[in-house]
C-alpha cells in the first residue's frame, strides 16, 4: 500500500523541459505560439539584471532586479541554476520550479546553454531542446530586425552564438526554426506528445 503511494507520487510530478538557443533564433515568438495553445504548461519566469526592453513587463517576462539583489540570492542559495550572459546575469528560482513539478505539471525554463547543463546535472530527467536558425545569416537578419539591441550588444550575441551552437550536439533534441509553424508542431511532438 505504501509503496503504490510512493509510485503513484512518483508517477504524477511533472517534467521539466529545457528550451535554449541563440539569442534572435526565434524562442520567445516560437514560446509564445505553442503556449497559447497549450495552456496546461507552465513557463518559468527568470530573474534577471538586464533592463527590460520597450514593452517587457516586470514578473511577466522577467523579474528585473538590481545586481545586488541577484548577488543576495546566489548567497542564499535561492537558484537552480545562474550564469552570466552579455555582462548580465540570469538565474532559475529554486522554489518555483519545484512546486510546480509537485503539482504534477510541466514546466519550460527558457535558457541559455550553461544554466541549462548545471540543471542536467542535478536533474537527469530534464529534457533539452536546442532550438537553431535555418543559417547564421537568417539569425543575424532576425537578431537585427527585432530592433532591440545596439550595434555592441549584436555583435556580442553573435559571438555567443558560435559557443551555443557548439553547444547544441549534447542537447537531446534539436528544431530548426525555418517555418514557424513546423516548428510549433515539431515542440508539440516532443512535450506533449
Ligand atoms: P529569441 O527569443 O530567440 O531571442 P525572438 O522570438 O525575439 O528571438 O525572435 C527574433 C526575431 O525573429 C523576431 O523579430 C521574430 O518575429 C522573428 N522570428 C521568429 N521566428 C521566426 C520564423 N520562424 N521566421 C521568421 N522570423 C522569425
Ligand atoms: P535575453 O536578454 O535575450 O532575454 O536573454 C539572453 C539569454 O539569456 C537567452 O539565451 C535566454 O535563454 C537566457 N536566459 C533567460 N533566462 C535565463 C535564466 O534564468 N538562466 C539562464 N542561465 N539563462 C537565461
Amino acid at each position: 500500500m505504501y509503496n503504490f503511494y510512493i509510485m503513484d507520487k512518483e508517477k504524477t510530478k511533472g517534467k521539466l523541459y529545457i528550451i535554449s538557443g541563440c539569442s534572435g533564433v526565434g524562442k520567445g515568438t516560437l514560446l509564445n505560439v505553442f503556449l497559447q495553445r497549450n495552456p496546461q504548461i507552465e513557463l518559468s519566469i527568470s530573474v534577471t539584471t538586464r533592463k527590460p526592453r520597450s514593452g517587457e513587463v516586470d514578473g511577466v517576462n522577467y523579474f528585473f532586479v538590481s545586481k545586488e539583489e541577484f548577488e543576495k540570492s546566489v548567497k542564499n542559495n535561492e537558484f537552480l541554476e545562474w550564469a552570466e550572459f552579455n555582462g548580465n546575469f540570469y538565474g532559475t528560482k529554486e522554489t518555483y520550479v519545484e512546486k510546480t513539478l509537485n503539482r504534477g505539471k510541466n514546466i519550460i525554463l527558457e535558457i541559455e546553454t550553461r544554466g541549462a547543463f548545471q540543471i542536467k546535472k542535478k536533474k537527469k530527467d530534464a529534457v533539452l531542446i536546442f532550438i537553431l536558425p535555418p543559417s547564421i545569416e537568417e539569425l543575424e537578419h532576425r537578431l537585427r530586425g527585432r530592433n532591440t539591441e545596439d550595434e555592441a550588444a549584436i555583435q556580442n550575441r553573435l559571438h555567443e552564438a558560435y559557443r551555443e551552437l557548439e553547444c547544441s550536439k549534447d542537447y537531446d533534441y534539436k528544431i530548426v526554426n525555418d517555418n514557424l509553424e513546423q516548428a510549433v508542431g515539431e515542440l508539440e511532438r516532443i512535450i506533449c506528445n
